[in-house]
């Protein structure tokens, strides 16, 4: 939460893990020794700063042809710890995030809005897990007639808004893009930016459903290349595709054992051959974080945070010559290109990050694959 607060200017962010009881019992000790408090209309405001929505991710296998994660948003403590008994009895260590749960998803959508919540098919086009992305082609293949009370997806890594509005069911969804931070750097890598009263559950449902002139203004999220699974890569050697897109056996050792990319995915499940936004679609803005930046390097990184306050604001608003004060003109000139999309990227996949090409960016950039 002091992550979100003085780095990164948050002032709404979801917690996923609250199924787990350690996670629910650390937001309970924070509500009593009145650090953590409701807030009207829900959602609980820690030490007067950001606003905590306890979430929980849950996976679902057997339904379509692999696992898929969904997250639960709840209004409160009370809420989440009624979902989180049921769904308890359905997993089998409630103690770690992103459990699989026994249950089906429409009874999945059933128990987040019985206990005043809404669920929303998380990183929908990872091949790990992502609803598109591993599991069916449409979310009526899963939810049947249901499917109707989904109102939003996660857009997820290796995705952006004009790849998601390739699939028409989704004409009528509002996109999120959300981080799944796994330490604090990662928070805010991506974000949804809402034009609401106050930061709130109600008014993010109201945002999501656009009503009562609520709405996402903006997704901001990687540059979808960026992503470590825009492209097919191959489990044999490691090399990530170059060709159109969907390629299915490696151009360098002919394996066939193949990490589908994103890109490959969508061009096999999409129902329209370019994208077609509906009106008021929020646009997309592509981030290059600065850890991607070839010359930031965790000093160069803290002094800029030092000086201009947040990671937004220096990717996004500080003017060059500020930025070349503080970090030099090399670094100052590749954020500028960075915000014009004009820096070059080399297309990640398979796990591994995209990253800034170009003289002296050597260095993979490289996370283990997990479950989210
Ligand atoms: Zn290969
Ligand atoms: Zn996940």
């Amino acid at each position: 939460m002091e992550e979100c607060r003085r780095r990164k200017g948050i002032d709404l962010v979801a917690v996923v893990d609250c199924a787990s009881p350690g996670v629910r019992n650390d937001i309970r000790r924070l509500l009593d020794a009145g650090r953590m408090a409701p807030e009207p209309g829900g959602g609980l405001r820690f030490d007067g700063g950001p606003v905590l929505i306890p979430a929980v991710e849950v996976e679902i296998g057997g339904e379509g042809a692999g696992p898929a994660h969904y997250v639960l948003y709840f209004p409160d403590l009370a809420s989440v710890d009624g979902a989180a008994e049921v769904l308890g009895r359905t997993i089998r260590n409630i103690q770690l995030s992103s459990q699989r749960t026994r249950m089906r998803a429409k009874d999945l959508l059933d128990l987040a809005e019985g206990h005043g919540g809404f669920l929303v098919p998380a990183h929908v086009f990872t091949p790990h897990k992502g609803f598109y992305g591993a599991c069916a082609p449409r979310l009526e293949d899963v939810f049947g007639a249901e499917a109707a009370r989904v109102f939003a997806v996660e857009l997820g890594l290796s995705a952006d808004t004009a790849m998601a509005d390739r699939l028409s069911e989704l004409a009528s969804r509002a996109f999120l893009s959300s981080s799944d931070a796994h330490s604090p750097e990662r928070i805010g890598r991506e974000f949804s930016a809402l034009e609401v009263e106050r930061p709130s559950f109600e008014e993010l449902v109201r945002a999501l459903k656009r009503n009562g002139g609520r709405r996402v203004a903006a997704n901001y999220g990687l540059d979808p290349r960026l992503g470590k699974y825009y492209r097919s890569a191959c489990l044999a050697c490691g090399q990530v595709a170059g060709g159109p897109p969907p390629v299915h056996r490696c151009g360098r050792c002919g394996s066939d054992r193949m990490v589908k990319g994103v890109l490959d995915r969508l061009e096999e499940i999409a129902d329209r051959s370019n994208p077609e936004s509906p009106p008021g679609r929020p646009p997309y803005v592509h981030q290059v974080p600065l850890a991607f930046v070839p010359g930031v390097g965790p000093r160069t990184m803290a002094r800029l945070l030092d000086a201009f306050g947040t990671e937004m604001s220096v990717l996004h608003r500080i003017p060059a010559e500020e930025l070349a004060a503080v970090a030099g003109s090399d670094v100052a000139g590749r954020i500028l290109l960075a915000r014009e999309g004009r820096l070059p990227l080399r297309a990640g996949g398979g796990g591994v990050y995209g990253r800034v090409s170009g003289p002296g960016t050597g260095g993979l950039r490289t996370e283990t694959l997990r479950g989210c």
